[in-house]
């Protein structure tokens, strides 16, 4: 495995919470202090605050010892649903390092949703449950999703027991993410709480699919 190109510095931004540029890309504040590791990881200082830190800070791979283009091999079996066992496998890793990097890879992946899945222009959404289990197969749960009908753009995933409060809270954190939740035709299919909790959330009478 080769070493992964890094990012441009124009790309990056200060993680000084206090700094003017906090989280800002594209401010011409970033030098590169010193080169560390095999994966010739930068040292960064910003000239705004005077702060100096590793270029991982803040992301998926922060305090981290294993290889990038590994980590990144094993992020893009999970991604396409192979499982801990079968991504361990076919990436040479470790059971464990498989579960710890899933385990950082879901919160990076949930805050980056959260911050630019917003203000969604879409026309018809579906929503889905689908049944599944958490670690062992006794523990069961599900999976209610709302998806854009046309790009299959994953909006919202829920987690939990198939009830009301599951569809409630999907229907609720879907909401939030469009921009014009008030012309929305819902494909779904056909649980009774759609019909119920749709008006109540949009706003809008349920239309059932025909
Ligand atoms: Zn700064």
């Amino acid at each position: 495995m080769t070493a992964i190109e890094r990012p441009p510095l124009s790309s990056l931004a200060c993680v000084n919470s206090a700094c003017e540029s906090y989280g800002q890309s594209g401010q011409d504040n970033l030098t590169v202090r010193k080169v560390y590791g095999k994966d010739h990881i930068r040292f960064l200082r910003c000239h705004h605050c005077g702060q100096e830190f590793s270029e991982r800070k803040n992301t998926a791979l922060w305090n981290t010892k294993i290889p990038e283009a590994r980590a990144i091999d094993v992020g893009r079996h999970l991604a396409e649903g192979v499982s801990l066992k079968g991504t361990a496998r076919l990436t040479y890793s470790h059971k464990d390092t498989v579960k710890r990097l899933l385990g950082r890879f879901g919160h990076h992946a949930q805050a980056f949703h959260e911050q630019t899945a917003q203000q969604l222009d879409i026309d018809v959404l579906e929503m889905d449950e689908r049944h599944g289990y958490v670690e062992h197969k006794a523990e069961q749960c599900w999976d209610a999703v709302a998806l854009d009908a046309e790009s299959k753009f994953v909006v919202q995933v829920e987690v939990g027991p198939r009830n009301e409060q599951l569809i409630d809270s999907l229907m609720r954190q879907t909401h939030r993410r469009l921009a014009h939740p008030q012309d929305l035709v819902l494909m779904t299919d056909g649980e009774a709480s759609y019909r119920t909790l749709f008006p109540v959330i949009f706003g809008v009478p349920y239309l059932p699919p025909v």
